[in-house]
């Protein structure tokens, strides 16, 4: 089965391997020196110097500790968003209190930094930008740099998710000024559901020590001394950390700049091949994203018939669409561990699948 879904990707048979290792101590030595590596090599590969941490938990757990360590109940942010996982971060703000401005735009258009520059000027009591650089609900990449330079024109606090982004599309998180990122192990990572991984900058942690949200398992101070230790404040995934170990190794020798190359390549493949079917791109094709490729439904076609179609005889599975895209698009996750040559065989089965999942 060619499992082409936005998450959890495939494992490389070395990553599945390192998860049969037997248990060790969790407040032991042989952990402290797991944690400390992985810690020290994701840093390289979020290209920061900040703090970087490994949480168990879901991605969205991550987005968690990015809104109740850096802001308190009451505070004004802006969200940007313009999809179904900018929908999930402004809702975990406001669910623990933030008074929430949200910056809309249509489902498959980026975010306009224009109106980014204008919403923080006409609000001065904003406090934080809560932006999602990858949209993997509609396929499609924010334009992170230029927003991230105008959070920082006005001395915002950038709380950034790039779950499905970090490690597979270029974001250097110093370059860009990201306070708060956060991404999750079974997306680009190659390795199995179980950790998200944050990173924290200077301004984040001053954010830290005023927020007021209430936080427990999540409090990234905690999770700061217990890693001065080589520990996590509570009992880590560790078979997930074997893998996510091994995971790197790969990511390592192949190199950062060619993993991202190779994504490019590979979505490429895929717009390229859903344009020869003769079938359309959701989004605004200078933005679609290089990790997963969201298409229209063409006109007769039922979209769930498609994808069962294509699991059951052809060995493929895809993604629908989420929440109100439910039907009108279908998705292909090529993060992680995928090849040109992966994508063009989903786009062949495609192809004859399409004229049987006439609904
Ligand atoms: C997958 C994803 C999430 C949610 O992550 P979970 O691990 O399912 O909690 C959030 N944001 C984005 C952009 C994602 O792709």
């Amino acid at each position: 089965m060619q499992l082409r879904v936005p998450g959890p990707t495939p494992c490389p048979e070395e990553v599945l391997q390192a998860m049969t290792r037997q248990m060790i101590n969790h407040r032991g030595k042989e952990f402290g020196e797991l944690i400390h590596q992985l810690t020290d090599r994701l840093k390289v590969l979020f290209q920061t110097k900040n703090d970087v941490f490994i949480l168990t938990s879901s991605g969205t757990g991550g987005m968690e500790a990015v809104v109740v360590n850096t802001l308190s109940p009451g505070d004004k942010i802006l969200a940007i968003c313009n999809g179904f996982f900018g929908e999930r971060f402004a809702g975990i703000a406001e669910q623990f209190g933030a008074e929430v401005k949200r910056l809309s735009f249509e489902w498959g258009t980026p975010a306009d930094p224009e109106e980014v520059r204008r919403a923080l000027r006409g609000d001065s009591n904003i406090k934080a930008v809560l932006v999602t650089h990858n949209e993997t609900s509609t396929g499609l990449t924010n334009d992170l740099a230029s927003i991230s330079a105008i959070a920082k024109e006005f001395d915002k606090l950038l709380l950034v998710d790039a779950i499905s982004s970090l490690g597979s599309i270029n974001l250097p998180v110093d370059a860009w000024q990201c306070d708060v990122v956060v991404t999750a192990s079974q997306k680009g990572w190659m390795a199995p559901p179980g950790v998200a991984m944050v990173s924290v900058s200077q301004k984040a942690w001053q954010a830290q020590s005023q927020a007021r949200m209430p936080r427990y398992y999540f409090d990234l101070a905690k999770a700061k001394s217990f890693l001065e230790k080589g520990q996590t404040p509570w009992t880590p995934a560790v078979s997930t950390f074997y893998a996510l170990s091994t995971a790197l190794e790969l990511i390592e020798q192949e190199g950062l700049p060619n993993v991202f190359a190779r994504h490019v390549r590979v979505a490429t493949t895929a717009r390229e091949g859903i344009k020869s079917l003769g079938l359309s791109l959701f989004p605004d094709e200078a933005f679609a994203s290089n990790t997963v490729t969201a298409i229209k439904t063409p006109q007769g076609i039922d979209a769930k018939k498609l994808l069962q179609i294509l699991r059951e005889e052809y060995e493929v599975t895809l993604s629908g669409g989420q929440q109100k895209l439910e039907g009108k698009i279908f998705r292909i996750g090529h993060l992680g561990w995928v090849t040109e040559a992966d994508i063009a065989e989903v786009i062949t089965k495609l192809q004859v699948a399409l004229p049987k999942a006439v609904g």
